[in-house]
């Protein structure tokens, strides 16, 4: 059976507390990250693993939630440095992480200048290392969960721990507010009301979000998931400009969690979702008049 031995274990990406973090897993076939964090936070997984008295040497395989590179972007560091680590993602996510030109490509569009201080090298996986994942992998149940990429998948361990990635949101422990993370291209409303289903119909004990923490209200956390998702969607698609758009989210995260909206607005900016809803409904626009 897997298991959750231990995390969030937070890399302080860019130096930030609960930006990014990753967990570890006792699994049937060896030690297990789940998501990685970005190759320039490889020294804070580094420091992170030493404080349980590991190092990359110790872990077998990597799980992935999905290819962003806040999550997945130091894996061909990683397996740069211990080459005996498979690292498991969706079919679609796979060739992306074997050669990553046009992820990085499209990234470097979306951030500009500010690419390499943010995200650090990109290094190819070797194919040998890649496993494309099923519906079960290292003894964890394993799902498809669209809406925020298309490519996501969910893990769920024999404890009832759901290692959601972005599927189930971003929640900085210890505050309430659950913020859908909406970046341009993929994001896909109705595909995520159907994640958000399959995750209610598995009825997990917790979730464990990258950003940030464990939570156990699983029922309300994905019901606010669900309500703000829709409630910002509607804003943008009602034609709300840019920055109306961004005080609406600053003054929404406000009212739950005042002390922690700086936070949640640097891990997950507005210009992402409004940019990512804007071409949402856009694409469906085209799409219902056929243009
Ligand atoms: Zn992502």
């Amino acid at each position: 059976m897997s298991t959750l031995r231990a995390g969030p274990i937070d890399v302080h990406h860019l130096g930030f507390e609960r930006f990014v973090g990753v967990y570890l897993l006792d699994t049937d076939e060896g030690l297990a990250l789940f998501d990685c964090g970005p190759g320039i936070a490889l020294d804070g997984l580094r420091a992170g693993l030493a404080e349980h008295g590991l190092g990359l040497d110790d872990v077998d395989h990597l799980l992935l939630s999905h290819i962003h590179l806040d999550h997945a972007g130091a894996a061909g560091a990683i397996v740069r440095e211990n080459p005996r680590i498979q690292v498991h993602v969706s079919e679609v996510g796979a060739p992306h992480l074997v050669d990553p030109a046009k992820l990085e490509a499209s990234a470097r569009r979306l951030y500009g200048d500010a690419f390499d201080s943010l995200w650090g090298e990109l290094v190819p996986v070797p194919e040998g290392n890649v496993r494309v994942v099923g519906d079960e992998v290292l003894g964890l149940e394993c799902f498809p969960s669209p809406g925020h990429a298309s490519h996501h998948v969910s893990y769920l361990d024999g404890e009832g721990t759901l290692y959601s990635g972005d599927a189930a949101g971003v929640r900085l422990t210890p505050s309430r507010f659950v913020l859908p993370p909406l970046p341009p291209p993929e994001v896909d409303l109705e595909a995520w009301e159907r994640t958000i289903q399959e995750m209610e119909h598995r009825s997990p004990s917790r979730l464990a979000l990258v950003h940030f923490g464990v939570f156990e209200d699983v029922e309300a956390h994905l019901d606010r998931l669900r309500g703000t998702m829709h409630r910002w969607s509607e804003w943008v698609g009602h034609g709300m400009d840019e920055e109306t758009f961004a005080a609406a989210v600053h003054a929404d995260v406000a009212a739950s969690d005042p002390d922690d909206v700086d936070n949640y607005l640097t891990i997950v900016p507005a210009w992402h979702g409004f940019r990512g809803l804007e071409r949402y409904w856009r694409k469906r626009h085209e799409a219902s008049t056929g243009a």
